[in-house]
């Protein structure tokens, strides 16, 4: 069952994989789904929730950034309007595609899946979509991947900020510095709840310390990364820093946390090993 966060507001969350989170804003007359689930009965489940429940077919869908858990459910809502960044759409057309080749090899539940490219994109400052009484607002958040995108409900500051927050602060195929960026966007935006990408949903007064954690993690990211440039094994080096150091459990994310937290390491002193 979902979780109510506003008056027609609804959050759903996997079940199975990282603390994934999906949203619906739900009118009187349509609704807006802000990013699916990654397997089709979960995603299946919001449909039927929305549109079967509730009686609200769902008019438009919103995909906060390309990478394929967020973007995989759009092929089950073939009435809707998708809309996103125009870079989001080129991503998805060409690493998403590839991702979920590689993914649909290891995972039987992917088999039946396919891309589907948002069919409205936009290219800079932001769309607001009126929803019976609720406005949604779109806000640039790029840093765990460039393309990334929150969406305001203004009346209601409910913020979901898709993976600019996440329990742990993930930089994949993205910029660590513009994460930091973006992350300070969060607090003005004076949220009465954000919804992460993955994870719990912050509440108002904890916002800022949230907020402050995530960079300060991301600090000791980029002081490591830099560290290892100096190491002769810089790899090992990388490696042999536990996630547990930083203050953040490693039972994040239904355990995943350990496996980000390396990769977050290793992506930021690739990228400043290049720029040597
Ligand atoms: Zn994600």
């Amino acid at each position: 069952m979902p979780e109510r966060v506003a008056e027609n507001v609804y959050i759903f969350s996997s079940e199975t994989y990282a603390q994934l989170n999906a949203g619906a804003v739900v009118g009187p007359e349509w609704s807006v789904i802000i990013d699916t689930l990654i397997y089709p009965e979960e995603t299946k489940g919001i449909r039927d929730f929305v549109e079967g429940r509730l009686g609200s077919p769902v008019r438009y869908l919103i995909n906060t950034h390309y990478h394929f858990d967020h973007t995989l459910g759009n092929c089950w809502f073939p009435n809707a309007t998708i809309l996103s960044t125009k870079l989001c759409r080129e991503l998805l057309d060409t690493r998403g595609r590839k991702a979920l080749e590689i993914s649909k090899e290891q995972n039987k539940e992917l088999r039946d899946v396919k891309i589907v490219l948002p069919n409205v994109v936009f290219e800079v400052g932001s769309i607001s979509i009126r929803v019976g009484k609720q406005t949604l607002t779109t806000i640039m958040l790029p840093g765990h991947s460039p393309d990334g995108i929150g969406v305001l409900i203004e009346e209601d500051r409910v913020l979901f900020a898709g993976d600019a927050m996440m329990a742990v602060p993930t930089i994949l195929d993205g910029d660590i510095e513009q994460l930091e960026e973006s992350l300070k966007r969060i607090p003005a935006l004076k949220p009465e709840n954000v919804v992460q990408g993955h994870g719990d949903v912050i509440l108002r007064g904890e916002v800022g310390r949230v907020v402050d954690d995530d960079i300060r993690y991301l600090a000791y990211i980029k002081r490591h990364a830099k560290k290892a440039l100096r190491r002769r094994d810089p790899e090992g080096y990388l490696a042999s820093l536990d996630i547990e150091e930083t203050g953040m459990s490693r039972i994040l994310l239904n355990g995943s946390a350990p496996e980000l937290h390396k990769r977050n390491l290793l992506t930021q002193y690739h990228k400043l090993k290049a720029e040597q």
